[in-house]
């Protein structure tokens, strides 16, 4: 019976969910009428009880042919509860362990040193060496966003470099996914006190991409208390992300607030020079020879993104010493070919809407359907225009993929996002980044 039943739930939750909260339970016994589940721990089963308690009892009903079937919780024996996972300790020691300085991900390559700072990204910069001076006392919460490539984890690394070089203070430094890994398993293994605790002692907490806890209510809920516990000591917290906090719109309320009560700071796309300069900076620290011209035309064509000026830098120096030759420009378009191709043929409007749909949380049915929800407009509006920029799809081409909209739909949700994209930089920014997740696939 229970196996019939996790394959029907199977079936109705996304993976994660289910990997997450329900391959640690298992059925007990059933008596009467009412199944007895078995979960790790208390919480656990409140927390499934509240989000999936019909559908548990939906599933064992249908998995005994029918008839009511109501489910209870039983926190299981903990000695039969699986180990904790190792990489959970490891996370654990590097938040907290013995030499909590220098947590595992920390980047020694990125420093203040080997940044570049130009138009796009001064004022970031600034804000993050303040608040690497002062810890605490400059702007709390530091929050910083920009698009792919454009340096917030350097920053971030680059802080928390400077601090452990010269204090003692102890720094965590975890991406968003971490976090929530943290959470999960702390919840799996009924050791929340612990990761609380743990978190308690932090000096300054850094979480990188914290546009990931979009949608996971328990890892906000967690990173909330954390939040609070810290600032309230005068704990330094530096957050990244790839947005504005008000265009987050799966973050709780009461969070996207506290993202805005320090300093919030933007990466912007590095203008010409500071491309030049970048290459000038990286060629001479990889020691690869450019020539004027190749300069030219790399920051000229890799305008979007610094990872990518630097991936070509790289390739570039790496297919120049494999071949034994000197770089030329010739060399340079041949090599970088694929970087710089018309990428248009290969995109479908279904990637589009597929990219569009995970950014913005929202289901392709939704994006297809007519609901007019606000938190449905928008995205909605933005995939249908980037379908027009991305594809040589013709406007009633698009409708069709959009359940069948007519083209004047197509043509009214392409100039709205044209206009305000115009005088909207973290809409340009969401633009940016929707671009390159389409294209890089
Ligand atoms: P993000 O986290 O915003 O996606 P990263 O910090 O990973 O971007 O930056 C991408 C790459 O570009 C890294 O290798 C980083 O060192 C480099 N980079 C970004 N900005 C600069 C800059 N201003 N000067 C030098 N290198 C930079
Ligand atoms: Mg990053």
């Amino acid at each position: 019976v229970w196996q019939e039943a996790l394959a029907y739930i199977q079936g109705k939750v996304p993976k994660q969910v289910y990997d997450t909260w329900f391959t640690p339970v298992h059925l007990e016994r059933i008596e009467d009428s009412t199944a007895q589940i078995a979960v790790p721990n208390k919480f656990f089963g409140d927390w499934l009880s509240q989000h999936y308690g019909p559908l548990l009892e939906e599933a064992v009903s249908t998995a005994r042919g029918g008839g009511e079937t109501a489910v209870s919780f039983v926190v299981f024996n903990r000695l039969a509860a699986k180990p904790i996972d190792p990489t959970v300790i490891e996370q654990a020691r590097a938040v907290a362990g013995s030499k909590p300085k220098r947590g595992i991900q920390l980047n020694p390559k990125y420093t203040f040193k080997n940044f570049v700072v130009g138009a796009g990204n001064q004022f970031a910069h600034a804000a993050c060496m303040a608040v690497a001076e002062q810890p605490a006392k400059a702007y709390n919460p530091l929050f910083i966003y920009g698009g792919v490539g454009l340096g917030k984890t350097h920053l971030l690394n680059a802080i928390a470099n400077h601090v452990a070089e010269r204090t003692d203070l102890r720094i965590a430094y975890l991406t968003t996914e971490q976090f929530t890994n943290e959470v999960i398993n702390s919840i799996r293994y009924d050791k929340m006190m612990d990761l609380r605790k743990r978190y308690r002692h932090i000096d300054m907490l850094m979480i990188d991409d914290i546009q990931f806890l979009a949608g996971k209510e328990r890892t906000q809920e967690e990173f909330f208390h954390t939040f609070n516990s810290l600032y309230e000591a005068h704990k330094q917290i530096v957050l990244s992300s790839d947005r504005f906090p008000k265009d987050m719109p799966d973050i709780e309320e009461r969070l996207r607030s506290r993202f805005e009560w320090g300093l919030i700071a933007d990466l912007q796309p590095p203008d010409v020079e500071t491309r030049i300069a970048i290459l000038r900076k990286k060629s001479e620290d990889e020691g690869v020879r450019l020539p004027e011209d190749v300069i030219q035309f790399l920051s000229t064509t890799m305008k979007s993104n610094i990872r990518e000026l630097e991936g070509s830098l790289v390739r570039l120096g790496a297919y120049a010493s494999l071949t034994g030759q000197v770089i030329t420009l010739d060399m340079a378009r041949n090599v970088l070919r694929d970087l710089i191709g018309d990428k248009k043929k290969i995109v479908s409007l279904e990637d589009i809407q597929e990219v569009v749909s995970t950014w913005f949380h929202v289901r392709i049915a939704d994006l297809k359907s007519r609901r007019r929800s606000k938190t449905l407009v928008h995205p909605r509006q933005i995939a249908m225009y980037l379908c027009r920029e991305l594809t040589d799809a013709s406007y009633p081409e698009i409708g069709r993929h959009f359940g069948g909209k007519d083209h004047t739909t197509i043509i009214h949700a392409c100039r709205q996002i044209g206009k305000a994209r115009d005088t909207d930089s973290s809409l340009q920014a969401t633009l940016d980044g929707l671009k390159d997740k389409i294209l890089r696939g």
